[in-house]
């Protein structure tokens, strides 16, 4: 397992009956940029059994953090959910992923639209001053089905404004809209329509979405992502990659198997 690091659980919280997250210990030689994933898991009968991890941490912190669903006969989670405080898992020593500022063209306004577990890689992007230097307002996005499962809401809320190394951005530039589809809450709906329709700039209060001027992440479902792209380029923006910036990046939050 050369490609491999063995890291130590430090702490576990479980969010609702499908969500929990968990910290780790970081080998110092790990490194990844803000945004991207790596293949973290558990060794099942001597072989490592991995998926695809968004790091919800940012990279300057010494240890690692991820939001992790639980599927009910999952070959990773139905293992992976009874994780407790002193337990290996294993991490592959490469990171990578498109979610990149720097696959992205210059703008004004930063977009960050995510549903369920795909909020982790933007957990990492909003606590990056590359961010608030790139960009006037970050605006990040959470949509889930249920309230319980708007995961660190709290903590964007109340711990992050206060954080003496990126507090005064986030205060200044971080604008944070959860919605919920299934249930009563302060915000209601599903991200496309509240975007399309105008009303999530309206109840942040700054101008409709301009491809000339705002750019974009997208984390989540197939479905989600689907939507939101064709809207995106219906709207006249470029998805951006790796060899080429442009005005909006994707990725996967997960694959239908
Ligand atoms: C680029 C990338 C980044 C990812 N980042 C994360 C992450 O940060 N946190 C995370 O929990 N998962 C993430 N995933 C999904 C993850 O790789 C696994 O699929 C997930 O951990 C379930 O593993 P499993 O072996 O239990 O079930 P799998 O056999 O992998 O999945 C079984 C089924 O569960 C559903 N499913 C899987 N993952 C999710 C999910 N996250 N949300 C809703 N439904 C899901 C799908 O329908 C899938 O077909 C990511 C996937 C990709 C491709």
């Amino acid at each position: 397992m050369s490609n491999l690091n063995r890291e130590t659980v430090l702490s576990v919280h479980h969010w609702t009956d499908t969500l929990f997250s968990f910290t780790t210990t970081r080998d110092p030689g790990f490194r990844f940029q803000n945004g991207q994933f790596a293949m973290i898991g558990l060794e099942v009968e001597g072989r490592p059994l991995l998926r695809a991890y968004s790091l919800v941490s940012p990279n300057f912190e010494d240890k690692l953090e991820f939001l992790s669903i639980k599927v009910k006969d999952g070959p990773l989670t139905s293992r992976l959910q009874h994780l407790a405080v002193g337990d290996n898992i294993i991490v592959g020593r490469k990171a990578t992923g498109t979610l990149l500022l720097d696959n992205l063209t210059p703008g004004r306004n930063l977009y960050l639209l995510g549903t369920g577990t795909g909020l982790a890689p933007f957990m990492s992007i909003v606590r990056d001053h590359e961010s608030y230097e790139k960009f006037e307002k970050v605006i990040l996005v959470h949509g889930c089905r249920k309230a319980g499962e708007l995961a660190y809401a709290d903590r964007i809320l109340t711990e992050f404004p206060q954080d003496e190394f990126f507090g005064e951005h986030i205060s200044r530039q971080l604008l944070y809209y959860p919605t919920v589809t299934r249930e009563p809450f302060r915000n209601r709906g599903r991200i496309p329509e509240l975007l399309e329709s105008g009303k999530l700039a309206a109840d942040i209060g700054i101008p409709q979405i301009d491809p000339r001027r705002d750019r974009v992440m997208l984390c989540g479902s197939p479905a989600f992502l689907a939507s939101l792209r064709a809207f995106l380029e219906i709207i006249g923006m470029e998805e951006g990659s790796q060899s080429e910036a442009g005005q909006f990046v994707v990725e996967k939050a997960f694959v239908e198997r």
